[in-house]
């Protein structure tokens, strides 16, 4: 199974990706985790990501595509995976889709994550991540508003994406994004 989870910043993809992930046996694909790690290491990638993740804009386009391009044609992907911060824009589901498309899989399943917005923003400012200050939280939002919401009208015209409240117990909400995944 491959599977997609959108939903803005702050709303708990990272966490029910990681949960999915291992109820379900697919490899969870965090592009945040690989830019972050990347940074860290001072790759190259790195280097080039860091000033944009900390001002809370979106890497290009073109780099991003090229990660998750090596990244699902590795051999461990055939399994399934799920992933977690990608696309982010129309351009990033576009390129997606062509690349599924090459690699011969169809069933993509889509979830969407919600929460209200000052939950958003309490959440972000109490995770305390390096790029998660007032100013940022705030930047990031409004990327995610002008940049990422189209990416949910993008798959609402090409497939069936499951709706779900972010807002609970983490637990609940995730037996709740797996009975739909494996109904
Ligand atoms: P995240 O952990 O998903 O919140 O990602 C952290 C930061 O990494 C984002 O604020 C972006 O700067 C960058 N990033 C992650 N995924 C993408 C993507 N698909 N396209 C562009 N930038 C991304």
């Amino acid at each position: 199974m491959q599977v997609i989870v959108l939903g803005p910043p702050g709303v708990g993809k990272g966490t029910q990706s990681e949960l999915i992930a291992k109820k379900l046996g697919l490899i969870h694909l965090s592009t945040g985790e690989i830019l972050r790690k990347a940074v860290a290491n001072a790759t190259e990638l790195g280097l080039k990501a860091k000033a944009v993740i900390e001002s809370g804009a979106l890497v290009s386009d073109e780099i991003m595509i090229g990660i998750i391009k090596d990244a699902i044609s590795h051999e461990s992907m055939k399994n399934g995976f799920i992933l977690d911060g990608f696309p982010r824009t129309v351009q990033q589901a576009e390129a997606l889709d062509k690349l599924l498309d090459e690699m011969n899989l169809k069933q993509v399943k889509i979830v969407y994550l919600s929460v209200p917005k000052d939950e958003l923003i309490r959440r972000l400012i109490e995770r305390g991540r390096k790029d998660d200050n007032i100013e940022t939280v705030k930047h990031r939002l409004e990327v995610y508003k002008t940049q990422t919401a189209p990416v949910r009208e993008h798959y609402n015209k090409v497939a069936c994406i499951y709706e779900v409240n972010g807002l609970g117990e983490i637990d609940e909400i995730n037996d709740l994004i797996v009975s739909k995944l494996t109904a």
